[in-house]
C-alpha cells in the first residue's frame, strides 16, 4: 500500500455473504436423510430448532461440504468480482473475515481463486473473538451476532438471508451491489 492508496477497509465474511455455503448444505442434508429442504426453510439462525440435528452434526456437514463439495458451492450473486474490484478501485482495502474450523481454511483460499475474487487480506478466526474487535470502517454479514456489538464509527451491513429476517438492523442489503453503494457512499437508500 503506497501512500495514495486505499486508507478505508472494507471487511466481508465469506460464507453466505461470498459463497453460497448453504445451498450445498441443504443438498447434502437432503441427500443423507432423504429429505427435500431448500436454503429458503432455514428460517432461524438456530438449525437445530428447524431440523432434527445436533449443532455438532450442523458443523461436521459445514465442513464436510467445505472439504468435498466446495467446487459445487455456487457464489451469493453473479459478478462479485467485478462488485469487489470497483470498492478496491475507489479506494478501500478488502478484507475477508471468516470464523471457521481449520481443515476447512485451505478450500476457502481455492474457493476464492477458483471464483477470481480479490482481496487485501484474508482472515481466519477459529476462537470467539468478536468480528467487531477486527480493524475495518464497513463489514458486511449475514450473522446478527456479528453486527449486534459494533458501534460508530464502524459500519456493519447485514446481507439478507432467510435465517437473519427476524432480526431488525437498520442497514440490510440484499445484493453487494447495494452495500457498494453504502460504503461508496452513493446510495444512503436503506432496503
Ligand atoms: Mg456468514
Amino acid at each position: 500500500m503506497n501512500i495514495l492508496g486505499p486508507t478505508k477497509t472494507f471487511a466481508l465474511d465469506f460464507d453466505s455473504v461470498l459463497a453460497d455455503t448453504m445451498v450445498i448444505w441443504v443438498k447434502e442434508y437432503n441427500e443423507r436423510h432423504h429429505t427435500n429442504i431448500t436454503k429458503n426453510d432455514i428460517y432461524a439462525w438456530d438449525i437445530s430448532k428447524i431440523l432434527p440435528i445436533t449443532p455438532e452434526e450442523i458443523s461436521k456437514l459445514f465442513n464436510y461440504v467445505w472439504e468435498y463439495r466446495w467446487q459445487e458451492i455456487p457464489p451469493c450473486e453473479p459478478n462479485q468480482n467485478s462488485t469487489i474490484e470497483n470498492i478496491h478501485k475507489s479506494g478501500f482495502r478488502i478484507s475477508i473475515l471468516t470464523r471457521r474450523e481449520r481443515p476447512t481454511v485451505s478450500y476457502v483460499a481455492r474457493w476464492l481463486d477458483h471464483h477470481d475474487i480479490f482481496s487485501d487480506d484474508l482472515i481466519f478466526v477459529y476462537d470467539a473473538m468478536p468480528k467487531s474487535e477486527y480493524p475495518f470502517d464497513f463489514i458486511l454479514d449475514d450473522s446478527p451476532i456479528n453486527l449486534i456489538d459494533i458501534t460508530a464509527p464502524k459500519i456493519g451491513i447485514l446481507y439478507d438471508q432467510p435465517w437473519n429476517k427476524d432480526f431488525q438492523w437498520p442497514f440490510r442489503i440484499k445484493s453487494l451491489q447495494s452495500a457498494a453503494g453504502i460504503v461508496l457512499g452513493k446510495d444512503k437508500k436503506i432496503i
